[in-house]
């Protein structure tokens, strides 16, 4: 990103920033990315109560992709614009569940794909300060998995809120609305697998981009239709059961897409993710959360959790509904996708 030589670019204010840029165009799809917050807090707001001003949006110089939030600001790297701008831009064709018009549109235009990408991101910043994940941190400072149970907590609400906010964007007959949950799947798995490709991903706090992804699409498959629908904790609607397969088949095909473009990473692939779940005959699912001792967490926010199958008895709360073709082989050939 070009700026002018005098800029004081080390913790500006987005505007300042924008203004700073000489390319125009550039200016005004990353002052549209980070309008697109906007949104977000007030769905944020909206669904959690939470009422207090979110941290302002500051441009810091770090050469990494960096979002990062504290009580009192909010800060992105320009580079992290540009990643999001960049992998936007990604002339992908989806070449999932046949009529998939919507995705076309999105990828003719990097920006919406881009704003996915954004406002996913900065809504896991927000969720952080709305569920006051640091000071429940402290108080349970003893909590081996805190960090995980946290980061996890603001990548699956923060999943929740771009449903929500594409489907305003997107409109799609109810039979199709699968096709929303994929389209967001396919643009945070780019992001994630993105941008951790050239770092180790050996964070203190977040699973590596594999994990991560294989909750996101967990949540993708439960997430009712509508906030006046019940989440559908035990999967027992057929509705809930017919997308978890195309969902996770997109989801390892996006990965064979990646893998074969880059190669393996360090971080393995989501279909050794996927195998750690699965028995041989298939993969349960269940309600549970990350971060179950931890004080209230429990609200609202149930995220599903796989569970190798062997692992509970009580087999009438789990569902063993998706199997993996092949043992989870990565290299789908296309005509083993679905094609409606
Ligand atoms: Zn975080």
């Amino acid at each position: 990103m070009q700026l002018r030589d005098d800029a004081p670019w080390s913790g500006m204010t987005v505007a300042r920033f924008i203004e700073q840029l000489f390319d125009r165009d550039l200016a005004n799809q990353i002052s549209a990315l980070v309008e697109s917050r906007i949104p977000v807090e007030e769905l944020i707001r909206k669904t959690t109560g939470y009422t207090p001003d979110f941290p302002d949006l500051y441009i810091v110089n770090e050469e990494l992709p960096y979002i990062a939030i504290s009580e009192y600001r909010c800060v992105v790297s320009p580079s992290f614009l540009a990643h999001c701008l960049a992998v936007g831009a990604r002339n992908q064709s989806i070449p999932l569940m046949g009529g998939l018009g919507s995705a076309v549109v999105v990828t003719q235009n990097p920006l919406p794909a881009a704003l996915i990408i954004f406002q996913w991101s900065i809504a896991h910043e927000y969720y952080h300060i709305a569920y006051r994940h640091s000071e429940l941190l402290e108080r349970n400072a003893q909590e081996p998995l805190g960090d995980y149970a946290v980061e996890r907590d603001a990548d699956l609400c923060a999943v929740a809120v771009v449903y929500r906010l594409t489907q305003r964007v997107i409109e799609v007959p109810e039979e199709r609305d699968v096709e929303i949950r994929i389209l967001i799947l396919h643009w945070i798995f780019w992001h994630l697998r993105l941008l951790t490709l050239g770092n180790s991903e050996t964070s203190n706090t977040h699973t590596p981009s594999t994990e991560r992804l294989t909750a996101i699409a967990m949540k993708l498959t439960h997430l009712p239709l509508t906030v006046r629908h019940p989440v559908d904790v035990e999967l027992n609607q057929p509705t809930t059961r017919a997308r978890i397969a195309p969902i996770f088949e997109a989801l390892q095909y996006f990965d064979a897409e990646f893998l074969q473009h880059f190669g393996s990473p360090e971080s393995g692939t989501i279909s050794d993710e996927l195998k750690r779940f699965a028995d041989p005959g298939g993969i349960s699912l269940r309600i549970t959360e990350a971060w179950q001792p931890m004080e209230n967490t429990r609200r609202h926010r149930a995220h599903l959790q796989w569970l190798h199958s062997g692992t509970f008895a009580d087999g009438a709360n789990s569902a063993r509904i998706f199997r993996l073709p092949d043992g989870g082989n990565s290299n789908l050939p296309a005509s083993q996708l679905p094609s409606s």
